[in-house]
């Protein structure tokens, strides 16, 4: 079966006077497909989810959001199908949790039923008769995610969702979004930070003032980048100088002692370094081999051109 887009953008642009908010970005996302936006403030992100929401009209290229135009007076039936999760979720604070989202169930004519499950499903049952004003930052965070839940939308958009989550919240969401993108649903969210993405999104896609710089798997990401990998190695007493002389070209030396050495090299030398070192016939007491971090690739393709 050809699979769907559930998302196209063709050389979108949206422009406010002289700033290009977002500038000529081509992507799709497939249905089912987990996509993360990346990129500093201002890169573009929000203007991009507005986009696809139909709030704002581009300037410039197309999109089809569910095989439709989502700022056409026509496409209400899509908007309805679209979760949202704004960067900064500000709720009546007099409202306890549950009054909330049966609220935003009435508007999205959901049926009320819905409104515990999701309270369970994002861990609020216990807090759902309590005002909002009595929420810490994590829970309302949760409590809009479910109202971004409700109608079981076919694509969601989420604004930085995870700022403001601890560690754990952040795992029970991540687990959330497979749960969600496993039933066919498809997730766009945005976020600051490359680390937290780490095996938890399909692709990462990265902005800089208002242009896509890449897009791809965190492991494409990681190979077009080629950023070096760096070796720790802990060898005998008085080894160290002597397996330094013997490691040939291509390789950095960053750190030489008597029991200790730390070189880099180009990701494709990787074996052959390694070989080097099994046949130098020096006892290597310890390895470390240490891809490079993901904030070294995300600073990478943020500050370079990137592949286009
Ligand atoms: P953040 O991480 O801070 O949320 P962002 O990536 O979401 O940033 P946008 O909010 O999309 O970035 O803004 C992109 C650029 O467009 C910025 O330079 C911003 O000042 C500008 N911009 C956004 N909305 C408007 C507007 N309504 N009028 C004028 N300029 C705008």
């Amino acid at each position: 079966m050809m699979s769907v887009a559930a998302v196209r953008l063709e050389a979108l642009s949206k422009r406010y006077g002289t700033v290009a908010a977002v500038d000529g970005v081509s992507l799709a996302v497939e249905a089912g497909e987990c996509l993360a936006l990346l990129g500093h403030n201002g890169a573009g992100k929000t203007t991009l989810f507005k986009l696809m929401l139909g709030l704002t009209r581009p300037t410039g290229g197309r999109l089809s959001v569910l095989d439709e135009d989502p700022g056409a007076r026509a496409a209400v039936r899509v908007r309805r199908q679209i979760g949202f999760l704004p960067e900064n979720v500000s709720f009546h604070d007099a409202m306890t949790g549950r009054e909330l989202l049966r609220y935003y169930a009435r508007l999205k004519d959901a049926p009320r039923g819905e409104c515990e499950r999701l309270l369970e499903r994002v861990g609020l049952v216990q807090a759902a008769g309590g005002r909002i004003k009595t929420y810490s930052k994590g829970m309302r965070q949760r409590l809009g995610l479910a109202q971004a839940l409700l109608g079981a939308p076919r694509l969601m958009l989420l604004d930085e969702p995870t700022t403001g989550l601890d560690p754990t919240l952040r795992d029970s969401f991540y687990a959330l979004i497979r749960e969600m993108t496993a039933a066919g649903t498809t997730v766009v969210l945005s976020s600051h930070a490359l680390t937290e993405l780490e095996a938890r999104t399909d692709r990462v896609a990265i902005m800089k003032q208002g242009r896509l710089n890449v897009c791809g798997t965190l492991a494409e990401l990681r190979r077009a980048a080629s950023l070096p990998v760096r070796f720790r190695l802990t060898v005998p007493v008085d080894d160290g100088k002597r397996l330094a002389q013997r490691i040939g070209a291509g390789v950095n030396l960053a750190r030489v002692n008597d029991h200790a050495i730390e070189l880099t090299c180009p990701p494709a030398e990787k074996m052959a370094v390694l070989r080097e070192i099994v046949t130098s016939g020096v006892a290597v007491e310890d390895i470390d081999i240490q891809p490079p971090s993901l904030d070294a690739v995300y600073a990478h393709f943020r500050n370079g051109e990137g592949p286009s």
